[in-house]
């Protein structure tokens, strides 16, 4: 049913949708594609799905189960308006089934695996995605294998699942070259590996729903944590997609991500207009734990397009931001919500939001989520050495 493509986003040759980390021709990294003519974001059907379904004709694969994740609240913020002198929007992510925007990242990877027949998922994770692809594949019928960083316990309830959770000694970069090693020897479906390009295409509809939730009309300016960059980078390709469809009137809001003062790869290159470097993550934001962010140069350039920026919170603000936003609120964001609400301050102070501009905060995860292992469930611990993980699974 799709009209989708993989193309390359170095050579540039398209290829139908299939389970591929990289182009066959040149190795570079793949993008879906659609052929734009014709597709209709707007629908007027009061029975489209009330989820991320709705847009359903601009995502690659379309699962049986159109019910969740997605179409979360966007809620005014009075006090903080108020306060701020600006028209602020929070759009909730911790409303989605799991409690964070990876529901959506999680929905569309295994709608990507059911049709591929990919009956196993594997990811790396520092929390949410782990939880949000352990909770669909539960779901659905599909084993999930999770590499955590052993220092990095994933989310509490991700252990109900009984989700085979391995606990890698190393950092989250670690496990994402150990989930490359196993890619090469497994037939699973990978997260960030061979169903990447179709799995991170989830993240966009928060611009949809967004704009749609505005009576089509966008935001002067979005600002989100960013990590990654994946939710970074589709929120501009979502935003790009709006004005190419003419489905929305308004000029493209400018993109703001917010990083941790312990692991800002994104804003220092942006700060310093240089191509991206790894860091060794030093911050307590588990979720924004990342130094070396797959969809970087993306998300960098994003900003950049918009007439945007990324900014680093010092690590010992982000604390007292995260309560602050509560107290002003009555959403209990986790951290990286109290980075992102950082990053807010920081930008009307210094004037990049303007008295009177309608701004989008999203809210990509909950507060209230409680991370460990349940006494009842031993993750397998392993180092990064792919033959220890090889045992673990039963297969060397
Ligand atoms: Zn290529």
């Amino acid at each position: 049913m799709t009209r989708a493509a993989l193309r390359c986003r170095l050579c540039e040759r398209t290829q139908p949708l299939t389970p591929r980390s990289t182009c066959p021709t040149c190795h570079g990294p793949l993008d879906v594609e659609y052929g734009l003519k014709n597709l209709a974001l707007r629908t007027d059907d009061k029975s489209a799905p009330r989820s991320m379904w709705r847009y359903a004709e601009l995502l690659p694969h379309v699962p049986a189960d159109l019910s969740t994740p997605g179409l979360t609240p966007l809620v005014e913020a009075p006090r903080l308006s108020q306060a701020l002198g600006i028209h602020l929007l929070l759009k909730l992510e911790d409303a989605n089934p799991t409690h964070s925007f990876k529901d959506r990242i999680a929905a569309s990877a295994i709608a990507a695996a059911q049709a591929f027949h990919l009956e196993t998922l594997c990811c790396s994770s520092t929390g949410n995605l782990g939880e949000a692809l352990a909770a669909r594949c539960a779901r659905v019928g599909l084993e999930t294998v999770l590499l955590c960083p052993a220092g990095d316990p994933p989310a509490l309830a991700t252990a109900t699942y009984r989700a085979k959770i391995l606990r890698v000694a190393g950092t989250f970069d670690d496990c994402r070259t150990l989930e490359r090693r196993l890619e090469e020897l497994f037939p699973w479906g990978f997260v960030e590996g061979n169903l990447h390009a179709l799995a991170s295409e989830g993240a966009k509809t928060i611009a949809y729903e967004i704009a749609e939730q505005l009576d089509w009309q966008l935001p002067d300016a979005v600002i989100s944590p960013a990590a990654s960059g994946t939710l970074f980078a589709k929120l501009a390709q979502g935003f790009d997609e709006l004005a190419a469809l003419e489905a929305a009137t308004g000029t493209r809001p400018r993109l703001y991500g917010a990083q941790a003062g312990g692991c800002p790869p994104l804003a220092t290159a942006w700060a310093d207009d240089r191509p991206l470097s790894k860091v060794l993550p030093d911050t307590e934001v588990r979720s924004l734990a990342i130094g070396d962010p797959a969809y970087g140069e993306l998300a960098v350039g994003a900003a950049r397009m918009s007439g945007g920026a990324i900014y680093a919170v010092p690590e010992e603000e982000i604390a007292d931001s995260t309560s602050f936003f509560a107290q002003m609120t009555g959403v209990h964001a986790d951290s990286a919500g109290g980075v992102a609400f950082g990053a807010l301050l920081e930008l009307v102070r210094s004037g990049d939001i303007a008295p009177g501009e309608r701004v989008v905060l999203v809210v990509t995860g909950t507060g209230l989520k409680p991370y460990g292992y349940d006494v009842d469930y031993a993750p397998q611990e392993v180092t990064s050495d792919v033959e220890d993980v090889l045992a673990v699974l039963g297969v060397s």
